[in-house]
């Protein structure tokens, strides 16, 4: 049976009627940008997210990009960022005008080595983007510490995490702001790209939506120069359906993860995710580490099941980076990460069959 790495028409296909009655009451009512839809959507995620403000946006690279913005970042100032994440992390950094400083991640849990973050601290940072990565929360107890002693601002970059939680609480309510992507493969897709920003200050939020949107928010005043990040009545109306079966798709992914890990966990040259006992992860990817990892996912292929890295080469050793001269020693994890992770597929419509098929083919591929 071959088992995709994720199947976005399945998951279309089990809500097709919500679906297609959403689209179409947006298309009778030609509100196509911002709109009623936008706005129920901002308020429902807000409070499923536990924040008090959701400023929605074009996608979640520009969510991060427009949190540095109201955050006040200058030229030259340096943040924090992991050194294994996607590069919408970093890159918005240097966008902002601000100055990009890796840090290396947990051989655990993929996320911030907060073993390691003061030391990357100079009298030039003024924040710190800790990454949720694969679902997993970062330990926000000390990076919170840490940026408060500091006097750093926080941004958690949840794009990967929705409804993950830290010693109860949902991520993405522990910084200053936090910022989401509905990217169609993330836990939470829209149709097309869509992102937000959450916060609990009002009066970050209320910057934030503005230079989203042209730096006003009345037609014809622009107070700041802003730029034009919005997301669409269509997409807004797409994750209105999708977003009450979240916790459920959630729940799925949580019933595959620990089938995954009981399966694996006494295959001893599997290295498996350590999760932190004071989170509850909710797998937007299920990575494992092998020093065979070619050779796995070749075999994996041959028995059309797919599999994906995540990513493959860690921040700063990609050409975008060079200009760093980033000391591989530096980002020791991070660089053996690259060499021997594999994500394996997970996706909450995945049958019993295929994750038996999952489990089946790596295991007699190492035993
Ligand atoms: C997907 C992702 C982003 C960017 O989101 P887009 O909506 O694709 O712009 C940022 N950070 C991380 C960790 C991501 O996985």
């Amino acid at each position: 049976m071959a088992v995709p790495f994720n199947d976005l028409f399945a998951q279309y296909k089990s809500i097709k009627s919500e679906i297609d009655d959403a689209i179409d009451k947006i298309i009778r009512g030609s509100a196509f940008i911002r709109g009623e839809s936008v706005e129920l959507f901002e308020a429902e995620y807000a409070a499923a997210v536990d924040s008090d403000h959701c400023v929605s946006c074009a996608n979640g690279t520009d969510a991060l990009y427009i949190a540095m913005k109201s955050l006040g970042i200058k030229p030259g100032d340096e943040v924090i960022v992991p050194a294994h994440s996607w590069i919408s992390t970093s890159e918005t950094v240097t966008q902002a005008g601000g100055r990009v400083v890796f840090c290396d991640t947990s051989s655990e849990t993929y996320t911030l080595d907060v073993s390691q973050l003061e030391r990357k601290i100079t009298n030039k940072t003024v924040g710190i983007i800790p990454v949720h990565l694969f679902g997993h929360p970062a330990d926000m107890s000390a990076v919170c510490e840490i940026a408060s002693r500091h006097g750093l601002w926080i941004i958690e970059d949840c794009a990967q995490a929705h409804l993950a939680t830290f010693e109860g609480n949902k991520v993405g309510t522990f910084g200053d702001m936090a910022t989401y992507s509905f990217y169609p493969g993330k836990n939470l897709g829209a149709m097309g790209d869509a992102g937000a920003i959450v916060t609990n200050d009002a009066s970050l939020a209320s910057y934030a939506a503005k230079f989203a949107r042209h730096g006003g928010l009345q037609k014809g005043i622009h107070e700041i120069e802003g730029i034009n990040s919005r997301l669409d009545g269509l997409q807004a109306a797409i994750l209105r359906v999708k977003l009450p079966h979240l916790p459920l798709w959630t729940e799925q992914r949580r019933l595959i993860a620990s089938r995954y890990n009981q399966a694996f966990r006494s295959i001893e040259a599997i290295g498996l995710t350590e999760i932190d006992e004071r989170c509850d992860p909710v797998w937007h990817l299920y990575v494992i580490r092998s020093e065979e990892r070619e050779k796995l996912q070749e075999y994996l292929r041959k028995k059309a099941i797919e599999t994906v890295i995540n990513y493959p080469t860690a921040l700063p050793f990609l050409p975008a980076y060079r200009y760093l001269r980033s000391d591989a020693s530096d980002f020791k994890n991070a660089k053996q990460h690259q060499d021997q992770i594999l994500s394996l597929p997970i996706f909450p419509e995945m049958t019993d069959e295929m994750i038996d098929e999952v489990i089946d083919a790596v295991s007699s591929f190492f035993c």
